[in-house]
Parts: structure tokens; sequence; C-alpha cells
């Protein structure tokens, strides 16, 4: 370690040797110890962020909004004019709105912080001699890395191996081309786009595979050195908030000019005292804005968030919070999204026959239908050697390290009785070509057995692929024999058709070790034959599809597999009964005008690259489809980043696809897509809920006392008791509907039209029918308490409680946008309701009847009678809009409600590839 301490050398000009040397580390990596120790003197493997905020900084910033600053020139001028009370309750109301927001802050930034540690990257290393993932921040000088296409690499790392890899450095250097990479040093004066022996923090590995050692962490990386800090952090923003501010900003400047214009009505039509005058038409301006409106919308989405995490699913970029509540079509990867990912080999067809293998997920156990033939045996050898996977036991399970189909050969070869670690000791690989979705196969080099001479390829992938590299194939004595492709073609069909994955094995037994294993090596070889895989659906994802088929959503499987698998797969999942398939070669040939109708009508797509989901996602949204895209390699994430939803996997998806997704599924599983669909309906539900909920409330107290000032009558409430109102219900009733759970039907109905504005027609006649009922009511209670012979100070006290309870009762209402409020649920609430309200009761009674209250707002006791009439009122306004609600469903008047209906919904399952 004391070599490290010293001045870093030029690490790109020293040979791989000298590196580790001077490092203190092997091939083989560290031991966990030693890696220990060295954290300790090295620190973390991250970047220095920029300090947070003072609190006390943050907020104060929530006061400078140009609604607060006129609440407080309000509070001034009320102050000036010996108006305390009213000064007082206007800082009140400041104070509140600035907590709220400050609180609601502090939240969503948790909520974000929580999202990203659990996006935290790992990293494969080696360490005590085996291959491990870890923290990237767990990383120190020394380690020993794994790199592979779409790696994002984790520290400055001086590269040891190399097989065909492409480095993205414009992070780093703003070259946009990829940087190819050698193991060899390169001069000590290179610059740092040419030092191809290294690979620096931030950069993005495009292509190949290999492995390298770390010489710099943390701060002391290049990408440490230049930024310093790492960008600042992400505010909780979307489109939907962004029009809602502006949207708050217009109403704020539309407010004040209004109410200077009922201002000088009041004095000069009305004859009202001119100070009276200016302080009921300022509380009116502050109360009929809807200044929490931002910060419990913020709530709002926090929330929603925080529940997909719950659900498995990471949202990286906010709006996709409310995009995926308007999602019409999911395409989704097969291996491992919908299916287990979890291979078994049941089927070998060799030559001579069939051989069935029983079993099941990765342990040994498990016999082959008969003894291997010769043929049978080479079949068996190619998928032990042709396999980067290893296989241990761990509490007793067998667990796959790498990938499961390789996984599943290995468990193959142990029930054929083959020593797996012998064998790849005995014949260890020279060379290889790593697999890429874009080729489909793989192949690796080993020298040959004992006593024989040259080297040998195995090369397994996708059958058709193998199928066509082949001229010969193995006759069941073992010896060579001309292809019969036929043969090969019915057995392939056959295990493709039975839902199998299948994998097609050959080999070639070269004269000598190519310099450089590449494509051209890659042909004339000898088929030994075929391997079918189960891979069983994941019984939550049969459940998900047909959530999606009630909710209006069509689901479309892509993958690399062969056509009758996917077809088999779809079919059980029960995507589609009879799945109409288009394979990547019909997408290639396609012209563009017919594409987007034949993409529609598809529903699998089989033995697709990476490119065709691109065509894919376009031709769909040219159809107007809101598009959720799965993807997990590197060259998915072009089609991540068209999509709608780009959803990345957690587990198996590269950082890449990661980094271009708004997405990741933390079990890499489809049924947590729609869980994330459900939760962002809910999201968009519970928004208008509080938009539903806060506007005619604001609207219901303006309209009272612009009546009365426009009629000249006796104002029915005080400028304090209208902001003691506004206050009362912010902190209370404003912010329960943020915590609403989904209302039941909401994946019973089709996707909301991406465009439709968030306060649509039936909302807008929501609101103004509820201003009215509200307005009536505050009038209906001062007539009456004037015709019972209160005073004026009693009848106002009744106003401001009749108000207070009106809100209360259309709460309950607007619960349920769509569906009755009279259910057990409904009329129960929940526990956020349930603290509101009783908030909302003691705040009233104090208002009512504490004597300092009294004097503070001019209050006074109201009689029990008239307060059961107060209650009365509310219950008849809960009563007249679930009437409104029925009769406007029966009349079938606004599109909304009768996507609610229950009857529509399974039509709409008849019909599923259509959902708009
Ligand atoms: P999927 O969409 O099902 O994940 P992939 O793109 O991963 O499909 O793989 C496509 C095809 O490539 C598979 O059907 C299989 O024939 C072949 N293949 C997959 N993995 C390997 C591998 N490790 N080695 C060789 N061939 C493979
Ligand atoms: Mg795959």
């Amino acid at each position: 370690m004391d070599a490290a301490k010293k001045r870093s050398p030029a690490w790109h000009a020293l040979d791989e040797q000298s590196v580790l040397k001077t490092l203190e580390s092997t091939a083989q990596g560290l031991t966990s110890d030693e890696a220990k120790a060295r954290q300790a003197h090295y620190g973390r493997n991250l970047l220095p962020t920029p300090p947070r905020r003072h609190p006390l900084l943050r907020l104060l910033s929530h006061f400078n909004n140009a609604l607060i600053l006129f609440l407080l020139a309000a509070a001034v001028l009320a102050l000036a004019m010996g108006h305390f009370v009213d000064a007082a309750v206007i800082a009140a109301v400041v104070v509140v709105n600035a907590m709220v927001g400050f609180i609601q802050e502090g939240r969503a930034e948790r909520s974000l912080a929580a999202l990203r540690a659990m996006l935290a990257p790992h990293a494969r290393v080696m360490r005590d001699g085996h291959r491990l993932q870890i923290d990237v921040a767990d990383l120190v000088p020394g380690d020993v890395v794994l790199l592979e296409a779409g790696d994002r690499v984790p520290a400055d790392l001086r590269l040891l191996r190399v097989r065909g890899m492409l480095i993205d450095e414009a992070a780093l250097t703003g070259e946009s081309v990829a940087a190819e990479k050698l193991e060899a040093a390169v001069t000590a004066n290179a610059a740092l786009g040419d030092r191809s022996s290294m690979a620096y923090s931030g950069t993005l590995v495009a292509a190949g595979q290999g492995s390298a050692v770390v010489v710099a962490t943390g701060a002391a990386t290049e990408i440490g050195r230049i930024s310093g800090l790492l960008a600042a952090v992400e505010t909780m923003t979307t489109p939907l908030l962004r029009k809602i501010n502006q949207f708050g900003r217009r109403f704020t400047v539309l407010a004040i000019l209004g109410s200077a214009l009922l201002l000088g009505f009041a004095i000069l039509v009305r004859g009202y005292d001119w100070l009276d005058a200016l302080m009921i038409t300022v509380a009116l301006a502050v109360g009929v804005v809807p200044e929490s409106l931002p910060a419990v919308i913020t709530i709002t989405l926090a929330i929603g968030v925080q529940r997909m995490a719950g659900r498995n699913a990471i949202v990286r970029r906010l709006p996709a919070v409310e995009t995926l509540g308007a999602t019409t079509v999911i395409c989704s990867d097969k291996t491992g999204t919908l299916t287990r990912n979890e291979m078994t080999a049941v089927r070998l067809v060799s030559a001579d026959g069939e051989i069935t293998v029983s079993g099941s997920g990765y342990s040994p156990d498990g016999v082959l239908s008969e003894p291997p033939s010769p043929a049978a045996s080479a079949l068996i050898d190619s998928g032990l050697y042709c396999n980067d996977a290893e296989l241990a036991q761990q509490d007793g399970n067998w667990r796959v390290d790498g990938d499961p189909m390789e996984g599943a050969l290995l468990a193959l070869a142990m029930k054929a009785g083959r020593d797996v670690t012998a064998q790849r000791l005995a014949q260890p690989r020279l060379d290889e070509i790593p697999f890429d979705a874009q080729h489909r196969f793989m192949a690796t080099l080993h020298r040959a057995g004992p006593g024989e001479e040259g080297v040998v390829l195995h090369v397994k992938g996708a059958p058709e692929r193998i199928l066509a590299m082949c001229t010969r194939q193995l006759g069941s004595d073992g010896s060579l024999a001309p292809l019969d492709e036929a043969y090969w073609n019915a057995a392939i069909a056959r295990a493709a058709s039975a839902g199998e994955r299948v994998l097609g094995f050959a080999s070639v037994r070269l004269a000598d070790h190519p310099a450089h294993l590449g494509f051209e090596h890659v042909s004339e070889l000898v088929l030994s034959g075929v391997i079918g895989f189960i891979d069983p659906p994941r019984a939550e994802a049969t459940a998900a599809v047909a959530d999606c088929r009630s909710a209006g959503i069509s689901v479309k499987m892509i993958t690399g597999d062969h056509a009758a698998t996917a077809s088999a797969i779809a079919h059980q999942l029960g995507i589609a009964k009879a799945p109409e398939v288009l394979t990547g070669h019909d997408l290639d040939t396609i012209s563009d005008a017919d594409l987007p109708a034949s993409v529609q009508r598809a529903s699998v797509f089989a033995r697709t690259s990476p490119e065709h989901k691109l065509r894919v996602v376009g031709a769909l949204q040219s159809q107007g489809a809101v598009v959720a895209m799965t993807g997990d390699g590197v060259n998915d994430a072009p089609a991540l980043k068209r999509a709608d939803v780009g959803v990345a996997m957690g587990d198996k998806g590269t950082e890449a696809a990661k980094e271009a997704a708004e997405m990741v599924l933390a079990d890499d599983n489809f049924a947590s897509i729609v869980a994330a669909v459900h939760e962002g309906r809910t999201v968009y539900d519970n928004i208008r809920k509080v938009v539903a909920w806060t506007l005619p409330t604001n609207g219901g107290e303006a309209l009272t006392i612009i009546a009365a000032l426009l009629m000249g009558l006796t104002l029915p409430m005080t400028a304090p008791q209208i902001l003691w109102i506004n206050m009362v219900l912010t902190i209370t009733l404003g912010l329960v509907l943020a915590f609403e759970p989904a209302e039941p039907g909401v994946m019973r109905r089709p996707p909301r039209a991406p465009h439709a504005p968030l306060i649509s027609p039936f909302m807008l006649w929501r609101i103004v029918l509820v201003s009215v009922l509200f307005a009536i009511g505050a009038f209906g209670i001062y007539a009456w308490a004037i015709a019972r012979g209160f005073d004026v100070a009693t009848a106002r006290t009744m106003v401001v409680n009749v108000l207070c309870v009106m809100e209360i009762f259309y709460l309950f209402s607007v619960r349920y946008l769509h569906m009755s409020s009279f259910s057990m649920g409904g009329l129960r609430g929940t526990p956020a309701v349930l603290w509101a309200v009783g908030g909302v009761i003691i705040a009233q009674l104090a208002f009512t009847y504490a004597p300092w209250m009294q004097r503070l707002f001019d209050t006074r006791a109201v009689p029990l009678t008239d307060g059961l009439v107060i209650v009365a009122i509310g219950v008849a306004v809960l009563l007249i809009l679930e009437i409104e609600k029925s009769v406007l469903r029966r009349l079938d008047f606004f599109d909304e409600l009768r996507a609610a209906r229950p009857e529509t919904t399974s039509d709409e399952a008849s019909s599923p590839q259509n959902p708009s």
C-alpha cells in the first residue's frame, strides 16, 4: 500500500504486470480483508456532492413568491391601519404556507434520495478469487473489475484483458466515436483520449468485455478532478406541476385585478367604508388563490413515487409518474420479465434421436432418459466449454452465477456425470467471441484434449444461425456426416412450439491457434445438435396481462427468441389466443407506410434485434399510442429513450439501459410495470381530486362575498374569518387527498387520453355547481340566523361553520370522482381523512366557543339546534352531489363517467388491441 501512496505513476504507460505489482494486487483481485483495509485508507469511491443549503435558507426561499409577497404587503397594510387581528391572521397564513411548502420539499427530497440509493450502481469484481457484485462505492485501488457492454466504468481502470472493447468517452473527452481499447501500454505522454490501455470512471462500455484493475477511485479519478462536484440534486417537477404553477401565477394576477375592480365597485357604487372594503377584498384575493395547490400536488407525486418504489418500480424521471397513468401499450421483453429466467435443459436432440432430461432448477439431480451417444456427448461437452457461468450451492440451493441458460447447461453436464471443473481445467479457454444479441451466437476456443493436436472451437447460439454456419454434422457414432437440414428444422420446430428456448451447438477442430479469433473462423462447423430449455412464465405475469386487458392496455412481447417459442409463451400468458407474430426479418421488409398497422396488429415480435424496438416504438407512437418499453442491453438505450416510459431491468439490466430509462424495475418483473401503471393512474386521479376539491371550495367562499358586495348586503363574513377558513382548510382537508388509496375500478377503465386537459368538462361543471351550492348554503344559514333573531356576529359565526361543514361533506363526495361515495369504505374514510376531519372539528369548536377566539374573530357561541341545522346543510350538499353523480351517469352526459361504468369495461376487454 505504501507504493500507492506515492504520486500515482503513468498507469497507461506501464505493462499489466507492473501495474498489478505496483498496486500490490493480482489478476485474481484482492482479498476482502485487504479491500477493507484499503477502503479505510482511500475512502469510498464516491464523487463529492455539493453541500445542502441551510434549512433556514430553504425555508426563506418559500417566501420568495409573488403571492406570498402580496400577502405580506397586505399584512403590513393591515398593521398600518391598526387591524391587528387581520395582520396576525395573514401572517399566520403566510407562515403556514411556507411551512407546508418546506415540509413537502423535505419529503420530496427524501423520497428522491431513497430512490437514488435504490439505484446505486454495482460492479462485478474479483474478491478472494471469486466473482462478486459490490456497490461501486466500495471499490478500492487494486480491485480487479469485470467489464461488459453497457457498464458504466466504475473507477479509473488499467485494462488487463480485453475482447472487442469499445468505450464511449464522450463524458470525459467529448469525443462521440467510441474508442477502441487494448491491453498494450501506450507512451507516457499520450493524451487522455489516446490512452487505449485505460478505462476512465464515468465512461460507458459500448461493446465487448474484459477485466481491469482499479488505479484510482472517488475524487482521485479523472472525472473527479474535472468536475469536482456532482451535478445539483434533482428537484421534484413534472410537466403537470409546471402547468399548475403557471395556472397559479395567472390566477393570482386575475384575482388581484378582479379584487381591485371589486374594491372600486364596493366603495364607489355601494358606498362601503373604504378600509373595510379594502380588507375584505384583500382577504378575498387571498382566499380565492389556490396557493397551496402546487405543494399538495408535489406531495401527491412524492407519495406516488414512494408507492411505486414499494412495488419494485423505481422512478428515475418524475414525469414518468404522470405518463404511466396514460400508458396504452406495454412492450415487454420475454426472458426474465414475462418468464422466470430459470432455465432447465429438458430436451437433447442429436443425429441419433432425442433424449429427455428430468429435474428442475439448477440442481444436478435428474437423469437422462437414455445414456448419451457419442454425438450427444459432444453436444453436452460443447455446452460445458462454450459457457461463462458457474454453479454454486448456497444454503442447499443450487444457484447460477452468470447466464441462466448457461447455468442450465452446467446442470445438464453434471446430470450426465461430468466433472465440470476438471474438464474446464483440462482444456482451458484460449480465446472467445462473446455473445451479442446482434449476432446471436458465442464461440470459445480451447486447447484440444490430452494427446490431441491443435485447438477446438465450440459455438452455441440461435439454432438457425448455427445451422447456417455448419456444413456437416456429427453422426450417431461420432463420425462426420453430411448436414441433414430438414431433420434439424423439424427438431427445432418441435421444441420451439412446445414453448422451449432452443440453442444449437457446433464445434470444429482447427490445426493451429489463430492469432486473433474472428468471425472468419466461425464457419464450416460441425453441428452436434440442439438443446431445448424450459423457462416457465411468471405466475404474476399472467395476472398482470389480464389486468392490462381490462385496463385497455395492449401488451406486446418483443424478444430475440424464436418465433414459435415466443408465440407459445405468449399464448400461455394470455397475451393472445393465436398471437400474430412479426419477426425481425418481417420488420425489415415492411415499408414505413404499412408499418404502423402491422405493428398494431401483432402481439409478438420474435428474433428481433434492439434496433427493431426503435422502429416498433416509433410506429406505435405514430398511431397516438403512449408506449412503455422494456430493455436491458446497451443497444436498447435508444428505444428506451424514445419510448414514453422506458423501463430498464434493475437486476440484469446494464447501466446504460438504466440511465436511458424513466423507470427501473427492482425485480425485473412485468407485473411491476402494471403495478406502476396502477399507481400512476391513482396519482393522476388524486391530483384531479385535489384540484376538484380546492377550486370549488375557494370558489364558494369567493362567490358568497362577491354576491354580497355586488348586492350591497351586510357582509356574511369578516376579512379575518375568510383568512381563518383558508388557513384551517389548507393544513387539514387540503392535504388528505394526496394520501388517497386507489379507487376500486382504476384498472377497469381505459387509459386517459394523453392530452386531455386536467380540468375536464365534468370537473368544470362540478366546480361551478359546488361553488353555487356553497354560496346558497352560506346565504341560507345567514338568512336563517337573522330570521331567528340572532345578531350579525352570530350569523357570521354560523356562515363560517357551515362553509367548513360543507367542505367536509364535499371531501367525502370528491374522494370518489367516478362512483358513488355511499359504500362502507367511502363512509369510513381513511386515517388521513379522519385525522383531518377531527382537526377541522376541533378548530371550529374553538373558533366558535373559546372566549379568546371569540374576541379575536368576533365570533359568538352557536346554540346546539342551530349547530344541527349546519350539519344538516352539509349532509344535504353530499346528497345533492350523489344524486347528481348518478343522474349524470344515467343520462350518459359526460364521457368520463361512462368510462367508469362496469358494463363498458367488459366490452373493452374483448377488444384489447385498440384501447383508444
Ligand atoms: P431474449 O429476448 O429472449 O432475451 P436474447 O436477445 O437474449 O433473447 O437472445 C436471443 C437468442 O440468442 C436466444 O434465443 C438464443 O438463441 C441466443 N442466445 C441467448 N443467449 C445466448 C448465449 N449466452 N450464448 C449463445 N446464444 C445465446
Ligand atoms: Mg436476453
